[in-house]
């Protein structure tokens, strides 16, 4: 029956107090040349979903490809922790509600992920199962001298995938934050992503994973 009950949570450094994830909101098409390389159009409105609690993982642990996939992606994301409560947060206000900074994989069944868009289905399948989430520590937002520039960068097995900096995000954070708090109301423990720069491939059994983001660190984990 396996262990039940397991409690998923992330750690905020220094504080070294531990959060208990809540709902994982992720935000598609942020950035142009990502769009570009999947044959996207970039959306009017956000395009958002959400990864359940149980799709996390941590730094060490292994990502486990469905069966039912032959072409899962990794996505290097910048990850927000959520501190607080709050609904339809303004802008001006969001900074109030980040409890901290730290890198996520968005990993994605492409291949199912196509057949879903093709038939105009849900993603959860593509994006939602066990061990999709991959998530580091995280950083207090006072360690962040700014969130909308910093180096983001993805390496399979040493070698470089993806490249990026924040800076090229279509959305920023407090704009991410308002608008999915105006359809999500937003609790201590949820994670937002905020979307993959350019360069996402496929990854197979044995793969060894590091996502970076610049003064926040490194994330490193291995495919089954
Ligand atoms: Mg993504």
């Amino acid at each position: 029956m396996g262990v039940e009950n397991v409690m998923f949570t992330v750690r905020l450094q220094e504080s070294n107090r531990n959060y208990r994830i809540g709902k994982i909101i992720c935000l598609g098409r942020n950035y142009t040349e990502h769009i570009q390389e999947l044959g996207n159009e970039p959306s009017d409105d956000p395009i958002l979903f959400i990864k359940p609690a149980t799709s996390a993982i941590r730094q060490g642990e292994k990502v486990i490809i469905p069966a039912y996939s032959n072409d899962c992606h990794h996505e290097v994301e910048l990850a927000v922790l959520i501190g607080g409560y709050g609904r339809r947060i303004a802008p001006e206000s969001a900074a109030d509600f980040i409890a901290g900074y730290g890198i996520a994989l968005d990993m994605t069944l492409r291949d199912v992920q196509s057949e879903l868009k093709k038939k105009g289905l849900p993603w959860e399948v593509a994006k939602g199962f066990d061990t999709s989430c991959p998530l580091s520590d995280f950083v207090p937002p006072e360690r962040i001298n700014d969130p909308h520039d910093l180096g983001i960068s993805l390496y399979v097995n040493d070698e470089q995938r993806q490249a990026g900096n924040t800076s090229q995000m279509i959305r920023r954070i407090p704009e991410i934050i308002a608008y999915a708090s105006s359809i999500f109301t937003l609790e201590k423990g949820d994670i937002i992503l905020t979307g993959t720069p350019r360069g996402v491939s496929r990854v197979v059994s044995g793969d060894r994973l590091q996502a970076r983001i610049e003064q926040i660190g490194a994330l490193e984990v291995s495919v089954q």
